[in-house]
């Protein structure tokens, strides 16, 4: 009877132990889950986030960019409306690698991207499609003018120097410009029309936004 009297308490206590010692187990596992749940989440949402976006600046990257400009299109025909598309790309970005480094260069890039971003109307894509060379799309256009507007309000965002540090870095940019459905019928024409106006503003000294000329620009 006292061997009983006493081993029972000890077995009931031990089996508490054991439903205590489990429960908690059960705890930990259950917050284990949730937090490898919750990064797991956050590390498909980064992935998604670099599938769609340029890891320097955050822009949309190239493929992004081609979806929002297509329904851009799309509107712009349903509607009869137009669309602007300019190329941009920064005068002897090349000599500033060289002369400051390549971090300068790179910080540089992140600097035109904040200033695009801040200043640009509402009604403009941005997008870093490599290198030193940005492309925005000006969407809902009801007139010509507002594309020429755009484009010289492009040029002017280059007036003020960038500065890192103590450097300051006066940087000028060639823009092109070329409009939809006037000079293009279709997205990619699009973007090549845009494309060889911005290699006419460079072979016309640079520092200039021109706008696609059927006249002077080469088929
Ligand atoms: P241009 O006046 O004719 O535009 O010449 P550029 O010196 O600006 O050179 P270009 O536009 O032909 O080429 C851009 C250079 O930018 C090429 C490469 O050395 C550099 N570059 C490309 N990607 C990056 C990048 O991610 N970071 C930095 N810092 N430099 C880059
Ligand atoms: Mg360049």
């Amino acid at each position: 009877t006292i061997g009983l009297m006493i081993a029972i308490p000890l077995l009931i206590s031990r089996q508490i132990r054991i439903v205590v010692d489990n429960q908690r187990l059960r705890e930990n596992l259950e917050v284990k889950v949730e937090e490898r749940t919750e990064a797991l989440a956050s590390a498909m949402e980064e992935m998604r986030h670099m599938a769609y976006h340029d890891a320097l600046t955050g822009l949309p990257n190239r493929y992004l960019f081609a979806r929002l400009f297509q329904d851009a299109l799309y509107r712009a025909e349903a509607s009869e409306g137009q669309v602007g598309l300019f190329f941009i790309d920064i005068d002897h970005f090349k000599k500033i690698n060289d002369t400051y480094g390549h971090r300068v260069g790179d910080q540089l890039i992140i600097d035109v991207t904040t200033r695009l971003q801040k200043k640009l109307p509402p009604n403009t894509v941005i997008s870093r499609q490599g290198g030193d060379e940005f492309v925005v799309l000006l969407f809902d256009v009801e007139q010509e003018d507002e594309v020429i507007q755009c484009g010289e309000q492009l040029v002017s965002l280059f007036e003020q120097p960038f500065h890192h540090g103590i450097i300051s870095l006066p940087v000028t940019a060639s823009i092109g410009g070329a409009i939809y459905p006037a000079h293009a019928a279709s997205r990619s024409d699009l973007i090549e029309q845009a494309d060889l106006a911005m290699y006419e503003a460079k072979r016309r000294g640079k520092n200039q936004f021109y706008l696609h000329d059927v006249s002077t620009t080469p088929i």
